[in-house]
């Protein structure tokens, strides 16, 4: 297949994705990522309609509670930036840095160490390329550039009815925890020197949603690698999502729901009454042998396009001036 007559947005990359089904009978341009986390605690990243719910009859502890509401997309989205700049950096590459380089950082040395080591100052790489860095091409930079990734806040319930994994929702259970720090000399006998709540949510279960506003091969590779990337290191601190890290929170199996299914594949994936069909496992197999390392390819075009250090990939002629 070529990119001519396609939905795919050519990047004037000299690769041409060879993949057996046409990008059209894909689930692209959304991008659906599996989710499964025991324990997430995004700090302010919660909104529930808890006041509307049970309004003063609401108990924290209360098992019966039925609390819906979103997981902001800010957590989320800082999490997959960071597993894309990984991946752009282990390719040989700096990745864009997230913050402005005029902001006034509270560690300035901090954000100068970075530049040292796999990040280059966010549009720096605008001189180089005219959409820049794939990073900065696919989350946006400054006001007007909006980025290519439409990244939705994922709406929960603990009610597995209400979730639809096609819209980007997931079984979530819901609890304001309360820890208290107790004096520790011995006459106080362990009186709360300190209460702090805390909301969480336990066995998420579901889809974060992702559209591309622009369908470029590359920013589909970049999420491939980003996701499967973070569900490598979920358990490694710096990689894990959201706060409470030390007590095992945000460990988070991820992993990009198999783009060639149906709509009516992808949500019996999360049907437990329903296995996997004979169907299904056939375009794993398509998907993992001939169509995932195709876009990867045109990840790897893109980064050795713009960064001249690093190699391109076979079958790809020279890095040329894109
Ligand atoms: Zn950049």
């Amino acid at each position: 297949m070529t990119l001519s007559g396609s939905i795919l947005r050519d990047s004037h990359l000299d690769v041409e994705l060879d993949v057996p089904r046409s990008v059209e009978e894909m689930l692209l341009p959304n991008v659906y990522v599996g989710l499964e986390i025991d324990l997430l605690s995004p700090g302010d990243g919660i909104v529930t309609d808890r006041h509307h719910a049970s309004a003063d009859r609401y108990e924290a502890d209360d098992p019966m509670n039925q609390i819906e509401g979103q997981i902001s997309p800010f957590t989320l989205s800082g999490w997959l930036r960071h597993g894309c700049e990984q991946v752009v950096q282990v390719a040989g590459a700096t990745a864009c840095h997230p913050g402005e380089p005029d902001a006034d950082y509270m560690r300035a040395e901090t954000y100068e160490r970075d530049l040292e080591s796999g990040y280059h100052e966010k549009g720096a790489c605008l001189n180089e390329h005219g959409d820049g860095c794939v990073v900065y091409d696919l989350f946006g930079g400054f006001g007007d550039q909006p980025g290519k990734l439409l990244r939705r806040p994922v709406s929960f319930s603990p009610i597995r009815r209400n979730v639809d994994v096609l819209k980007g929702e997931a079984e979530a259970h819901y609890r304001q925890v309360s820890n208290q720090v107790r004096s520790r000399n011995e006459e106080d006998g362990g009186e709360p020197l300190r209460q702090a709540d805390r909301d969480v949510l336990g066995n998420v279960e579901g889809t974060w949603k992702l559209t591309l506003r622009e369908l470029k091969p590359e920013f589909v590779g970049l999420l491939l690698e980003a996701v499967s990337f973070l569900d490598a290191h979920s358990d490694e601190f710096e990689f894990q999502l959201g706060g409470a890290r030390n007590f095992g929170a945000g460990i988070a199996n991820v992993w990009v729901i198999n783009p060639l299914y149906s709509d009516r594949e992808v949500r019996r994936v999360f049907d437990r009454a329903k296995a996997t069909t004979s169907a299904m496992e056939e375009k794993d197999e398509v998907w993992r042998s001939e169509c995932r390392p195709e876009f990867v390819r045109a990840l790897q075009a893109r980064v050795a396009a713009r960064d001249g250090d690093v190699p391109m990939p076979d079958g790809v002629s020279g890095g040329g001036s894109a």
